[in-house]
């Protein structure tokens, strides 16, 4: 299978302590990846490096034919990948539609007569992203009024306007009730098709509902990958992560 990202030896140090330490894997095209691991593993800091956040100390990001260890974050981003923080980055003062219409990468038409074609295309790109988080009833509701659950869509929604090959979320169901994190593991499976997903997450009722390959950190390094299956049944994982 054609891979969308592989990390190298990857290693950042910081102040002597490297909270990734040579670690290697890659994510297929289409796939979505899940990493688990305790706290302080070093998943956030891995997320920081791929995104372009945090500079690596050596080693290797490829996505697609390029190394993004060598670009800014800007150049990341434009490259096609899309990262969600724990805290959206939302308008809360504007609508969903607003919020969504603004986070279009913006391609003012050069052709004039175009422009009124090109808009409502827009507005339908807008409208089926906001089906696809489930707010197609909320375009016209402000992005602060929402619940907990909803901020968290919308975010993905505005990283999905721009088109992300690869979309890594960090934690995207912390605080959300039991059903907001039905409806989540349902739009991120329904979001993998078409790119490629590393999902960061806690919560191991959730990691169920999505996991397909699941990757497990601890200090820095790869302590094992696989099935759902294979990695809750793997000793060094239950020893160190899941408990007895
Ligand atoms: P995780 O997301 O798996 O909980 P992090 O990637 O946030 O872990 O952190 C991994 C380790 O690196 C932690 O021990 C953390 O304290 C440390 N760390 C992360 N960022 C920095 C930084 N900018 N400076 C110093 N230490 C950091
Ligand atoms: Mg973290």
């Amino acid at each position: 299978m054609s891979k969308i990202l592989t990390v190298s030896d990857l290693t950042v140090s910081f102040d002597g302590f490297k909270a990734v330490d040579d670690l290697s894997f890659s994510v297929n095209r289409e796939e979505l990846r899940t990493v688990i691991g305790p706290n302080g593993a070093g998943k956030t800091t891995l997320l920081d490096m791929i995104c372009g956040k945090t500079k690596p100390t050596h080693g290797s990001i490829k996505f697609k034919d390029l190394e993004l260890s060598k670009m800014v974050e800007y150049q990341i981003t434009r490259a096609g990948v899309g990262r969600k923080f724990q805290t959206p980055s939302i308008y809360q003062d504007l609508t969903v539609f607003e919020n969504l219409e603004i986070s279009s990468p913006t391609e003012r038409s050069v052709f004039g007569a175009l422009f009124f074609e090109h808009t409502s295309e827009s507005r339908r790109k807008i409208e089926s992203v906001a089906e696809r988080i489930s707010l197609q009833g909320q375009l016209k509701t402000k992005a602060g009024k929402l619940s907990h659950g909803q901020k968290q869509w919308l975010e993905i929604g505005l990283l999905l306007m721009q088109e992300p090959d690869l979309l890594l979320l960090d934690e995207p169901v912390a605080g959300m009730s039991a059903r907001e994190r039905e409806l989540t593991a349902e739009l991120l499976n329904d979001i993998a098709t078409g790119r490629s997903l590393v999902v960061i997450e806690h919560d191991m009722v959730f990691v169920k509902m999505i996991a397909q390959t699941v990757t497990v950190l601890h200090q820095g390094k790869v302590l094992a990958e696989g099935s759902m299956d294979e990695v809750q049944n793997d000793e060094r994982v239950i020893e160190v992560y899941l408990g007895r």
